[in-house]
């Protein structure tokens, strides 16, 4: 009977709300992840993060409003499960990477020590802390930080290879960051199927992936740039490696360095820095006067 057929999505939902009745430890660990997640955030405030300067709506009198304030972007606490997991599966693939350059030598950047809790810099994977001498299983990789403190910027990149002149770029590429990300790339791919409706077409979509996405270049051609001016790190290029979470292949594209691409973001830092010294709202870069989405949130209620 045509009636009696569930469909994948319907059927996986019913699943979903039978296992979380069924098994108090799924709901527990939900609970648990999304408490985590809106707890104290240990994302510096007094900064601005190159991730969010490099997006098309960045607004300077937003970046403006929250160094002053010393407040977080938008959105933190807006989180869904899933949401969570993707990240903690990106972190995940950052240390499996990590690891390997940490084995064949050729990773540099900061090193947190568990046994003296301090952090150091090595040019060359340390074999141990060079600090208090504990054993290398002692050492955590602390990426390579990389900061302007004349620019009020500071970020982190996920590793820097001195061999390669060049900094490291570790991706995940997935339906759900996909989602998250780049709805109107995925949107490409999705294809009409008799028997599941809309599919994405995973194998055209990963052939057809050639180059990093735009704001991961941006944000990588900024590195380089607080990497060169600020950090005297010896580099002329940015190694991406994007892990395809449906089938785990691999590519690896090169970003070589264009200062021009991170200058007017570096103008505008510097024009936010001085406005901060005088007391002098800068104009929002998006509408003007009116305001946008961003730094309207900012805005004192106008008095009768
Ligand atoms: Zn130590
Ligand atoms: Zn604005």
């Amino acid at each position: 009977m045509a009636s009696r057929v569930v469909k994948g999505g319907h059927r996986l939902t019913e699943y979903l709300a039978a296992s979380k009745a069924a098994e108090p430890l799924w709901g527990d660990v939900q609970k648990y992840v999304l408490d985590r997640a809106a707890g104290p955030s240990y994302r510096r405030k007094d900064v601005m993060h190159p991730s969010e300067m490099v997006k098309s709506d960045w607004c300077h009198l937003a970046a403006y409003h929250r160094l002053r304030l010393q407040v977080d972007a938008p959105g933190r606490g807006k989180t869904t499960f899933t949401r969570e997991n993707i990240f903690q599966e990106g972190h995940q693939t950052h240390s499996k990477w990590q690891n390997w350059f940490f084995e064949m030598k050729r990773l540099a950047g900061d090193w947190y020590c568990n046994a003296c809790d301090d952090e150091f810099w090595a040019d060359e994977t340390p074999e141990h802390c060079h600090l208090c001498l504990a054993p290398s299983t002692c050492l955590i990789y602390a990426e390579v930080a990389l900061e302007a403190p004349a620019l009020r910027i500071a970020g982190k990149a996920d590793g820097y290879s001195p061999l390669d002149h060049a900094l490291i770029e570790i991706k995940t590429l997935g339906l759900g960051s996909l989602r998250y990300e780049r709805p109107e790339f995925l949107e490409r791919y999705m294809v009409d199927t008799e028997e599941h409706g809309k599919l994405p077409d995973l194998t055209r979509l990963w052939r057809d992936f050639r180059r990093p996405l735009p704001t991961a270049v941006r944000q990588v051609q900024l590195y380089m740039y607080l990497a060169r001016h600020f950090e005297d790190l010896d580099l002329d290029r940015c190694i991406f490696f994007y892990d395809f979470k449906p089938t785990q292949e691999t590519k690896s594209f090169t970003v070589t360095y264009d200062e021009s691409m991170s200058d007017p973001l570096i103008e505008a830092a510097a024009a936010i820095v001085d406005c901060l010294a005088t007391d002098t709202p800068p104009h929002c870069n998006h509408n003007g006067r009116a305001g946008c989405v961003n730094c309207l949130e900012f805005q004192e209620p106008k008095k009768k």
